[in-house]
């Protein structure tokens, strides 16, 4: 299903890694600022109460629950789970071709590498590394850590799942 977005460069449809994902609809440069990911702008405590609200309802019954809150300062998170933002739909990805960084108080979505017309879009949502058990990787890159997590946890992982291995070897 593609849906209609104002954006020159992506297109949201249905993606082999997750759900649905966002395209590249024409060839990007590297450095490009693709997409803002956009939002309700709200208070910590506030993105507290929804995280938990969220995970409640996940828990009482099959559906999952998204969680789209994005860090934007020290006071501040966004809330990304709007009709509008359809940045909220890029998917994860362990070898990613786009990096998000906060400039000016927006949080822009930008290319790493040239990204191809068709290429779906992806950055490294850098969970952190207490939870990366709720969040298997399906990223299927030649790299895939097999976990969401930021990459400075890379290590670290490696280290327990090689000890895994080793535990279970005959
Ligand atoms: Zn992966």
């Amino acid at each position: 299903m593609t849906k209609n977005i104002k954006n020159e460069y992506i297109t949201v449809k249905s993606s082999s890694i997750h759900n649905n994902g966002v395209f590249a609809k024409k060839n990007i440069p590297a450095g490009t600022k693709i997409i803002e990911y956009v939002g309700e702008k709200i208070t910590k405590k506030e993105a507290e109460r929804r995280f938990n609200e969220t995970f409640k309802k996940a828990q009482n019954s099959e559906e999952h629950g998204a969680v789209y809150l994005f860090h934007l300062n020290s006071r501040y998170d966004i809330d990304g789970n709007v009709p509008y933002n359809p940045a909220r739909f890029i998917n994860h990805s362990c070898k990613p071709n786009c990096e998000v960084k906060i400039i000016k108080g927006h949080i822009w979505v930008i290319a790493l590498a040239n990204i191809k017309n068709s290429e779906e879009l992806s950055y490294n949502y850098s969970y952190d590394y207490e939870v990366h058990e709720d969040h298997p990787c399906l990223c299927g890159t030649d790299i895939c850590v097999g976990y969401i997590v930021a990459e400075e946890h890379w290590p670290k992982l490696k280290r327990k799942l090689a000890r895994k291995k080793h535990q279970n070897r005959p």
